[in-house]
């Protein structure tokens, strides 16, 4: 039997403005369309080459061995921890949402003997019971996601990699959701093994995993007794082709290397600073915004990341039926609530190329006449009325 060749990927333009991925940059879709050269081609390693550096710059640190996996930003989680973990090492993996769920499964699956310790959805963890568990347990690891997307709180990170260092463990995190989004200092506040992924802050599509580690965490994977038991993420393995010897490991995916290429000079080109103030403005700006109509955030006053605003739902209106609206009339993609969050929040993302006014406006005015049909009570305007007085502000 034959079956009729289906159309050609068309695929309907949004505006993505959930927990990734994120909008797109034109520049960045041009490079993933360049042509393909070969894995070991001058031209592809000198690529290889200007990545690595402008990771560095993006992570500020000089870490020799920062690179980005094959894989998405689970790669990169599973990269960290496998390398680091040998079977029976302990581990102390701080839960506060899905992700940090998932780094506690990971950490399990490659043997360690794994501590959790967890705060509700929404909050963060305080770095006295960071370092009560750390003295209790004595881990090799600690693990902790600095920007949690399922429930749009911000983990301070400074002052619990002093308390872990000063016990004699690794500090392992995830900044999937926080490159290039909000300040990360990997060298200056002692980050040992950091993860990101390129769908997020660096608005770029997923299927890379920025990954930069510490002396101190080389000196731990060197140190082992046994193989790393991924192949495809062993480092002791993919690091000789991201080094002078460039020995073949895996194909490296080309295009979405020059993708991730092209995102990284857009960040450098407008400049941490600025791209973070960016970040922050926007997130003011929705806040302000959504005020206005009654909605409030999920996560306490302080806390909340500027990139992921995770908002509640007003009692009574359709969790699904709102997304629906925003998506299929106004192009508008936003994330509903995870795990215990399902039904109850909706996830803003505002991230890199996501993040800006005319994102902002649009959406205050689309969810307006979402919640207006539904007959909650707001004073139509008012949320972007709201918005604009801030921006005028600027
Ligand atoms: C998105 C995300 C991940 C997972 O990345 P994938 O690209 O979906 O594999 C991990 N941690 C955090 C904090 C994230 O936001």
């Amino acid at each position: 039997m034959t079956s009729p060749v289906p159309a050609a990927v068309n695929p309907p333009r949004r505006i993505l403005m959930g927990p990734g991925p994120s909008d797109i940059h034109p520049r960045v879709w041009a490079a993933l369309a360049a042509p393909t050269v070969g894995h070991l081609d001058p031209y592809f390693l000198q690529i290889m080459n200007e990545m690595q550096a402008m990771l560095r710059q993006v992570f500020r640190t000089n870490n020799e061995l920062t690179l980005a996996v094959s894989g998405t930003g689970s790669a990169g989680m599973e990269t960290c921890v496998v390398n680091l973990i040998e079977p029976g090492d302990k581990m102390v993996v701080c839960v506060n949402g899905v992700f940090g769920g998932r780094m506690a499964d990971v950490a399990a699956r490659c043997g360690a003997q794994v501590t959790t310790i967890e705060r509700p959805f929404g909050e963060i963890f305080s770095t006295a019971e960071i370092a009560d568990v750390v003295k209790k347990v004595q881990p090799k690891v600690v693990g902790i996601v600095n920007a949690e997307t399922s429930t749009g709180a911000w983990q301070p990170l400074e002052e619990i990699a002093k308390v872990v260092h000063d016990s004699g463990a690794l500090l392992l995190v995830d900044c999937v959701t926080s490159l290039g989004g909000v300040p990360l200092e990997v060298d200056q506040w002692g980050l040992d093994a950091v993860y990101s992924g390129t769908q997020k802050c660096l608005s770029c599509p997923p299927g890379l995993a920025p990954v930069t580690f510490s002396p101190r965490a080389v000196a731990a994977i060197e140190a082992r007794k046994t193989k790393v038991a991924s192949w495809y993420l062993d480092l002791t393995l993919v690091r000789n082709y991201w080094s002078q010897s460039r020995a073949y490991h895996h194909t490296a995916p080309i295009n979405m290397n020059y993708g991730l290429h092209e995102a990284l000079r857009l960040v450098l080109e407008e400049g941490l600073e600025a791209r973070h103030a960016r970040h922050l403005k926007n997130h003011k700006a929705l806040k302000a915004g959504l005020a206005a109509i009654g909605i409030k955030y999920a996560v306490a006053e302080g806390q909340q990341l500027p990139m992921l605003n995770a908002v509640l739902i007003p009692d009574g209106i359709d969790d699904a039926a709102v997304r629906g609206q925003l998506l299929n009339e106004f192009g508008i993609e936003i994330g509903g609530g995870l795990g215990p969050m399902k039904g109850k929040t909706w996830r803003i993302g505002l991230m890199g190329e996501a993040s800006s006014p005319r994102n902002v406006l649009l959406f205050l005015a689309a969810l307006e006449r979402c919640l207006s049909d539904r007959g909650y009570k707001l004073s139509a305007g008012a949320s972007i009325a709201a918005a604009n007085a801030f921006y005028a502000k600027f």
